[in-house]
Parts: C-alpha cells; sequence; structure tokens
C-alpha cells in the first residue's frame, strides 16, 4: 500500500513503520470538542465541575475561571473507540484479530496498543516489553468562562426500595450545550495509515464526561492540521489566541492564521507545514470515504508486528 495522494502534504512528517524509537515527527489535530448535550467534566470523587483560573486571552491577562476538560477523559474515550472500530471492522473483514480489553487486557499487537501503548498484561507474550504510547492529549479548556458555561440541576434521590423520591437533594454539576472546548491530539511518529486511524476516531467519538449515560454528547470538528519536527501550539494557547482576535472568529481561516503566528516560534521552522482550510476539508473526505478493508488491516497489524519484532530482536542483541 502507498501513501495515498490526497495525504501527500504530510509525507515529511509520517514514518514509513512505527518504530519503539521515536523520532520528531510530529503532527497536531486542532479541533473544536463541541457539547451538545448537558455533560459532567469531573473528576470521581468530587461533584465540582474541574476548573482553572488562566488569563482571558494573549493580549488581556484579566483572570477569568474556566472549566478543563482533562486530557485522561478525551483519551480514555478516544481508545476505547479504536478498539471497537479494529474490532468491528475486523469482524466484517473476517480477519482473525486478538482480543484486546482496556485495561487489563491489552493485546499490544494490534495498532490501537501500538498507538495508545501498554504494559504488558500477559506472560505468554513472545516479548514483555511495553509499547510507549505515541498520541498525546492535554487539558482543553473552555473558550467562554465557567459562569457562562455552567448549569447546577437539583434532583431527588430515588431510593431503590421503595421507589419513592427521598428526603435528599442532589446537585449535578454539568457544562451547558454549545460549549466549545478547542483541543490538540499531537501524533508522534506516526504511519499515514495510523493517521487514518486517529483521524476517523477523533470525527466518529461522541460521548464524554463522568456521566455519560445521561447526555455527554460531543461532536468534534477538525479545523487545523500541522506538521512539524515539533509541537506548533498548546490547547491553553490556542484558546487563549481564540479569545485574542477582535473578530473572535472560529473559522479555519482564522485558526491558519493562528499557526502561522506560532510557526514564527518553532526551531525547526523549515521542517514545518500549515494545511490551508482546503487542504484540511479535501484530508477529511479522504479520510471518512477510506475503507478499513482487509487489505489495510492486514497492513496496520503486520506493522505492529514489525515493531514488536525489532523489540525482541534487540532484546535477543543485548542478551
Ligand atoms: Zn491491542
Amino acid at each position: 500500500m502507498s501513501l495515498p495522494k490526497e495525504l501527500e502534504v504530510l509525507q515529511n512528517f509520517f514514518v514509513k513503520q512505527p518504530n519503539p524509537l521515536l523520532g520528531v515527527e510530529t503532527i497536531q489535530v486542532l479541533l473544536f470538542r463541541e457539547i451538545l448535550d448537558f455533560t459532567v467534566l469531573r473528576t470521581e470523587d468530587t461533584r465540582e465541575l474541574n476548573t482553572v483560573i488562566t488569563p482571558l486571552s494573549t493580549e488581556n491577562d484579566e483572570n477569568v475561571q474556566r472549566v478543563a476538560f482533562l486530557g485522561s477523559k478525551q483519551k480514555a474515550v478516544e481508545s476505547r473507540q479504536m478498539e471497537r472500530l479494529l474490532r468491528t471492522a475486523a469482524n466484517e473483514a473476517d480477519y482473525p484479530i486478538e482480543e484486546c480489553y482496556l485495561k487489563d487486557y491489552l493485546c499490544l499487537e494490534c495498532p490501537r496498543c501500538a498507538l495508545y501503548g501498554g504494559t504488558n498484561a500477559s506472560a505468554s507474550k513472545t516479548t514483555n516489553a511495553n509499547i510507549k504510547h505515541r498520541v498525546a492529549y492535554s487539558t482543553a479548556f473552555s473558550l467562554a468562562a465557567f459562569e457562562q458555561i455552567q448549569q447546577t440541576t437539583t434532583f431527588n434521590g430515588i431510593s431503590d426500595l421503595t421507589v419513592q423520591t427521598g428526603q435528599t437533594l442532589n446537585e449535578r454539576i454539568s457544562v451547558k450545550p454549545a460549549t466549545i472546548f478547542p483541543s490538540i491530539v499531537t501524533l508522534h511518529s506516526v504511519t499515514w495509515k495510523e493517521l487514518i486511524l486517529m483521524m476517523k476516531i477523533i470525527l466518529s467519538s461522541h460521548k464524554y464526561g463522568a456521566e455519560s449515560r445521561i447526555g455527554g454528547d460531543v461532536r468534534n470538528t477538525v479545523v487545523g492540521i500541522t506538521g512539524g519536527w515539533e509541537e506548533f501550539i498548546t490547547p491553553l494557547e490556542f484558546t487563549m489566541e481564540l479569545n485574542s482576535e477582535k473578530e473572535k472568529s472560529l473559522s479555519a481561516e482564522n485558526v491558519t492564521k493562528i499557526l502561522n503566528k506560532y510557526k514564527l516560534l518553532l526551531a525547526n521552522q523549515k521542517k514545518s507545514v500549515i494545511l490551508s482550510p482546503e487542504q484540511v476539508d479535501d484530508m477529511l473526505k479522504f479520510i471518512s470515504g477510506f475503507e478499513i478493508d482487509k487489505k489495510f488491516l492486514t497492513k496496520a497489524y503486520e506493522d505492529v508486528r514489525a515493531y514488536r519484532d525489532v523489540q525482541e530482536n534487540s532484546k535477543a542483541k543485548k542478551k
């Protein structure tokens, strides 16, 4: 399988084979995570939303309280979505794969494990080496301030025994629909096949949050893609920039403008590319239409086997 022409614009930032020793090839996917139903973004043991104080924008350092959408919460959903996609596609294509599930039985032989990493769970494996993750998530910060996007709902606890409303009033604090979290997924030393898988996962993940059985609907919209020998921008900078533009435009053109500003900060400017809004559109169309068939799966799983062979051989050499 050769590199599709629709992905050629990023060709200098792909690796031919995934390898345990990472290079500096870095692809950043910038996206808006738009909340479409009440969503609880909190850590398990508190009832509060995760919030943090940050400057309002890059031009205005007045403090503002923002809701934080933790990287670990984004990753948990998308890693599972990857496992489901691979399992369903393999079923349909009649391609045999090992069982792999979070968090205690990772196969370490599939593209999910090769991208998200994992530690060895089973002694029967040919190699005990762990896999280092090549997908990085960071906390995303709400575009708007906490006061504007939070809603408290009070509800009565219902007794299981009597099925009657109890005396206790519980509170749920959630993020309101139409809230936007500018976010970034960063890929290190990936193949073009891995980029296709990651983009499909970002576009097809829709349920996030602590109580995702109620609410938690999210739509991810990709608004920018960069290639480089390093990262262009962080999610906090992205949110602050979008607040500093006078028109506060969320258009892909505006995102490109912001990225061009950050390009000047790169240590390797000649080794970088910012996709134009049209190039991003074309790439998304191509990837959405791309089928995860038997040929693709075979190649993607072979790549992981080759990765494991490299680990196994280097261990053998040491012995
Ligand atoms: Zn796996």
